[in-house]
């Protein structure tokens, strides 16, 4: 990372990211690639087209624009993608972020599938990464590899353990699907308390055309709390972890359960987040087409100032809140990203 142009390097002190909502942007998710080991049906189609290597930020750069925005008031940083842990040397970029934990950064972490976490959770836990999320939708090894279209449930599970021998607290995701894993949540739920792990359920969103109709398996997480509740007593918790979700404690197994409903109840309005691809591209919102051409800026003659300008547009043009919708006709309209090249 010692390639950085120094004169790239914003200086620290400058004025924090505010959108025209008011709203402070303190959270950064970076898609450091859009490659995956995995093919999960509802993320990506089995023949995903990924992007040409050439498009796609260097590590310097990926690690010169996260300063850029530690300088304007982000204190954390989630590495995401596609499979963060398929990009090559990736552990150098934890390790040149994580010695900003502290002066300035306040959070850098990671989303994951787990399936190359064994062979770098103890480089993350010595980077500084304190928190991995993981995702987790099956724990059946057939339905797995059904899902995911790879069977990689071993290694997963290899990764999930190494991380919390590693010392990494680790919350599970799992996107809830009608008529796939509806019926083994609660199990999940369960196994992941007594691990001691965080669970968050997900609605499956829009985004990207896969080979199937999302909504078939459209599972809404009013339903699921409605079923939980039946078994479990769920108390609302006060908690915000900086993301979207709203946290419940399950008296019963004694954890703490997540719900991400972006269909059945937006959480726009407490928005902190912004979203930049691999290739640079920044999107303020997860479910809009708005977005600004960060790599331009980096690459250009005036980096610095073309950087600065770049997050004023991007400010200016977030959006107040998404529009992901079930329509009339009961269809799932997509967004042409899928959630692997926007970065989950
Ligand atoms: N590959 C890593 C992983 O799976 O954890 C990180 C990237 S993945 C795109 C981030 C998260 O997005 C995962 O938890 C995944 O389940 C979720 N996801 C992908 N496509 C989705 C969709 N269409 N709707 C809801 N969640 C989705
Ligand atoms: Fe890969 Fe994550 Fe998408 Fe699954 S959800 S295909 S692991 S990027």
């Amino acid at each position: 990372m010692n390639k950085v142009r120094d004169s790239v390097i914003p200086s620290s002190g400058q004025k924090p990211l505010v959108d025209s909502f008011k709203r402070p942007i303190s959270y950064l998710r970076l898609s450091v690639t859009d490659r995956c080991d995995l093919r999960c049906s509802y993320c990506m189609p089995e023949r995903m087209q990924f992007l040409p290597r050439k498009e796609v930020l260097s590590l310097e750069e990926l690690y010169c624009l996260s300063l850029g925005f530690i300088a304007r008031g982000v204190t954390k940083i989630r590495l995401t993608g596609g499979e963060p842990l398929v990009r090559r040397d990736i552990a150098d970029l934890f390790r040149a972020l994580g010695r900003h934990i502290g002066a300035g950064l306040e959070e850098l972490t990671l989303t994951t599938n787990a399936t190359q976490l064994a062979g770098h959770a103890d480089a993350l836990a010595a980077a500084g990464v304190r928190r991995v999320n993981i995702s987790l939708d099956t724990r059946d090894r057939a339905l797995f590899a059904e899902l995911s279209r790879r069977d990689a449930l071993p290694q997963v599970l290899e990764g999930i353990a190494a991380a919390k021998a590693a010392g990494l607290k680790v919350k599970l995701n799992t996107v809830a699907l009608k008529g796939i894993n509806e019926e083994e949540i609660p199990d999940l739920i369960g196994w992941a308390h007594g691990q001691g792990f965080d669970l968050t359920l997900i609605e499956v969103m829009p985004l990207g055309e896969i080979e199937e109709d999302r909504v078939d398996h459209y599972l809404p997480l009013s339903k699921v709390r409605g079923d939980l509740e039946q078994r479990w007593s769920l108390t609302p918790l006060p908690d915000n972890t900086g993301g979207p979700a709203r946290y419940f404690r399950v008296g019963e197994t004694g954890g703490r359960l997540g719900m991400i409903t972006p269909l059945t109840k937006n959480f726009c309005s407490g928005c902190n987040r912004i979203r930049v691809t691999a290739t640079g591209q920044l999107y303020p919102c997860l479910g809009g087409g708005e977005r600004v051409d960060l790599r331009a800026a980096l690459r250009s003659d005036e980096p610095e100032r073309e950087l600065e300008r770049a997050l004023e547009e991007a400010m200016a043009i977030k959006p107040q809140r998404h529009h992901f919708r079930i329509d009339r006709r009961g269809e799932m309209p997509a967004q042409p990203r899928h959630m692997s090249v926007t970065g989950g």
